[in-house]
């Protein structure tokens, strides 16, 4: 029966205190027994209670979709704190949780919200007293609400029975949007890292495939230009994690791969029968971008063959571990941070302190061989359906086995450059130079005509992918660098490469990277086979003359909203 009140009387303020925890909001799968997923207001609905209860947290929007939703964050510390100065000044580590960039891949954001309630209200220690935690729940917040069966939406996931959908309002994917950001979330994102700057990014997904026996697998940043995070997360965090996961948690974990036979093609040594290979090392994804930035990212990976329930019990673990051990390793991290970006600084000034920076790269050919866990699936002689995600015919048989065989989760350069000085583009632009500083890099302009050493770049070939992909035809430049003095013309853009994320600004310009703005035709008008490349090199920028600049700033900041 219900009982309908005729006029509301505001709600009595909650009683001082911790709130009672049968007041604590649940999310929607704790709700339903675990056969639903949050919708955008179930978790706009979540996070207004929380603040009801007056939880110790700060609320605001990273931006909004193209739909026009607000995507939430919520700031949590101990003490807390709202902004990036605040943040700041606890000098500990922040970490940055993002749920839902694919929205079909739905436990992260139901992992998330649950995690902070649970931090949050805790009356003991915990991580929440060692570092600073943003996080984005539901970032991509079209595609959530574009419920339909997972069957349709998600072919190899086992539940729940709605789900939304991978891609954006624009049919972009957004994690290969990091580096082109064509959609307003990726800019959002952006202009959250270069505002808040956080230590460590971690990004929630599901599996799509392979039959394996982990609960999760995981990634750090796979590119060899993540010379600091990169190495770190793989080598110190990540094996940690891994036994924590398992002597804490009960779940087994890996790092991320397919098996070589569910023929996803990165390993193309046809000798091999069988093995355990990674994705893919380019920024376009998040986590490799982000190692790029000079800073730790960890993508996560619940096993979509797992039920919900048990998906956002890995999760939330995975999570959980990460945050109280990124807090024990608070001081390594901050120092990490610190020398990622200083070293850039040095360039230009002592060539003894030039790095190389890896802007192509190819699986290693020499993995290690390692034990692989894998599930056998059998045949059930007809077209029927097992189990949600898994193809009509088969069925999943409970049979384990750890199969010795090389596993492939590693990249090695094939093509390193040396940062010069600086880069220079031409004055018109700027549509790049936006691009840049949405990327957090400081972009100056000349003034005057200027006359520079350096090098420009010879345009032997331009390669135009046949296929379409994410709205482009991808380009690839082949050529050689000639030394010789150069002449910038007034307005010239200046981008020097000794700043903090000097080794992005070399990744994002060189004409041969293999994910860099050329790729994605942002140049394409100014490209011609046997004619010079628009951005050149510059060996020595104190000689730049009398010529003034102007210094802009990197990038607007968001502000909280509540
Ligand atoms: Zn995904």
């Amino acid at each position: 029966m219900f009982v309908v009140m005729a006029c509301a009387a505001p709600a009595p303020p909650p009683p001082p205190g911790p709130p009672n925890p049968a007041a604590f909001p649940r999310t929607r799968p704790e709700l339903t027994g675990y056969r639903e997923t949050s919708h955008y207001a179930d978790v706009r609905k979540f996070l207004d209670s929380l603040r009801a209860l007056r939880a110790p947290l700060a609320f605001g929007s990273i931006g909004r979709t193209n739909e026009g939703r607000e995507i939430p964050y919520v700031i949590a510390s101990r003490p807390l704190v709202s902004t990036p100065s605040e943040a700041k000044r606890l000098g500990r580590p922040i970490v940055y949780v993002q749920g839902n960039i694919h929205a079909g891949e739905v436990e992260g954001k139901d992992a998330l919200l649950a995690l902070v309630r649970d931090l949050v209200f805790a009356a003991k220690p915990n991580a929440l007293d060692s570092i600073v935690l943003i996080a984005v729940p539901i970032y991509n917040a079209d595609g959530n609400e574009r419920f339909a069966p997972q069957s349709v939406n998600r072919t190899e996931q086992n539940g729940p029975e709605m789900v939304g959908i991978r891609a954006n309002a624009q049919n972009l994917d957004l994690n290969r949007d990091y580096v082109k950001a064509e959609a307003p979330e990726t800019r959002a994102s952006l202009a959250m890292f270069s505002a808040w700057d956080p230590d460590v990014f971690v990004d929630l997904h599901t599996t799509d495939g392979s039959f394996h026996g982990y609960a999760l697998t995981y990634s750090p940043s796979l590119s060899p230009a993540a010379v600091f995070g990169g190495v770190y997360a793989r080598d110190s965090l990540l094996p940690v994690l891994r036994e924590r996961m398992r002597v804490r948690d009960g779940f087994e974990v890996f790092d991320y791969g397919n098996f070589v036979s569910d023929g996803r093609g990165l390993v193309s040594d046809t000798t091999v029968p069988e093995g355990w290979e990674t994705y893919d090392s380019r920024p376009r994804f998040g986590t490799n971008y982000y190692g790029i930035r000079g800073r730790i990212a960890i993508l996560s990976e619940a096993y979509s063959h797992d039920p919900l329930e048990r998906r956002i019990g890995s999760t939330y673990a995975f999570v959980k571990e990460i945050l109280s051990l990124v807090g024990e390793k608070s001081a390594a991290i901050k120092s990490l941070t610190a020398r990622a970006d200083s070293q850039p600084l040095a360039w230009g000034r002592a060539p003894d302190s030039l790095q190389l920076v890896a802007v192509r790269s190819e699986v290693v050919a020499t993995p290690r061989m390692m034990d692989v866990i894998k599930e056998d699936v059998e045949k059930t002689g007809d077209s029927s359906l097992t189990q949600p995600g898994v193809p009509r015919g088969e069925r999943r048989t409970g049979r384990y086995r750890t199969v010795r065989m090389p596993v492939y989760d590693r990249f090695t350069s094939t093509l390193d450059r040396t940062p010069p000085a600086a880069y220079v583009l031409p004055p018109e632009d700027t549509a790049v130079v936006t691009l840049l500083r949405l990327h957090g890099i400081r972009v100056d302009r000349a003034d005057t005509l200027w006359r520079a050493r350096g090098e420009s770049f010879v345009i032997d070939s331009i390669i135009t992918a046949q296929r379409p992909f994410q709205g482009h035809h991808e380009v690839r430049l082949k050529g050689r660098w000639e030394r010789g003095p150069q002449t910038l013309p007034p307005k010239s853009f200046i981008v020097s490469t000794a700043q903090a994320r000097g080794s992005l600004i070399v990744y994002l310009l060189e004409p041969e990277s293999d994910d860099g703005v050329t790729i994605w035709n942002l140049f394409d008008k100014e490209l011609q086979k046997g004619g010079r490349f628009p951005v050149k090199r510059i060996f020595d920028l104190s000689r730049r003359g009398r010529a003034a600049t102007r210094r802009s700033s990197s990038s607007t900041l968001p502000q909280p909203e509540n």
